[in-house]
């Protein structure tokens, strides 16, 4: 599998750096609040919905949707110059009501398709942490 983009950004908060930990050991893990059980992302400290700070690490729901994306042409800095066209997407889990920014692999761009279901993927980036994508779910 080639490497889709370098390392992400360092970690800027306590909940973002869990979120990594998890995902360091390849689970995608969402915040979910014991007060109200409704689920979030990105990583908080408090819910936005009940404003509780109790919150448990819940493995995401194996269905996932691309909710929306784009396609990126001009690369912003040389490390990216390799990659174009690449997509940044936003991929949807309905029975949770969360979305997470990714990238979807394996992929030619025209063939992307709002709505289309995804299979979650596991891809090293530069620096070894698993980062959370995207392929396109085949039937069977
Ligand atoms: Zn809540």
């Amino acid at each position: 599998m080639t490497r889709y983009l370098p390392t992400p950004s360092p970690e800027a908060t306590h909940d973002a750096a869990v979120f990594w930990s998890w995902c360091r050991k390849r689970e995608l893990r969402f915040q979910q609040c014991v007060a109200c059980g409704r689920f979030r992302h990105p990583p908080m400290p408090f819910c936005p919905h009940c404003h509780s700070g109790d919150a448990q690490w819940m493995p995401a729901d194996g269905e996932a949707r691309l909710f929306s994306y784009t396609v990126v042409h001009h690369a912003v800095s040389e490390k990216l110059r390799p990659y174009v066209p690449y997509n940044i997407a936003i991929v949807e889990f309905p029975r949770l009501r969360v979305r997470l920014v990714s990238n979807i692999v394996g992929l030619p761009a025209d063939r992307l398709k709002i709505g289309m279901a995804l299979r979650l993927v596991w891809q090293e980036s530069d620096d070894g942490t698993p980062l959370p994508l995207f392929k396109e779910e085949t039937p069977g």
